[in-house]
């Protein structure tokens, strides 16, 4: 149901929502995004690009 693309695009979502937010953006992609993307069993594509923070 979810692949390597969405994955991709939570991923990107969560860092870019960090980068705005900070603290409070890491709060809503922990309860927003973190759910969703546990479903997907695909590793980190932001750490696959080099562009991982996070990790
Ligand atoms: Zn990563």
């Amino acid at each position: 149901m979810f692949g390597r693309k969405a994955a991709e695009k939570l991923d990107d979502t969560a860092a870019a929502l960090h980068k705005v937010g900070g603290k409070a953006g890491d709060a809503v992609a922990n309860a927003v995004i973190a759910p969703v993307r546990r479903h997907i069993d695909t590793g980190c594509t932001r750490c696959a690009k080099g562009k991982c923070k996070t990790h």
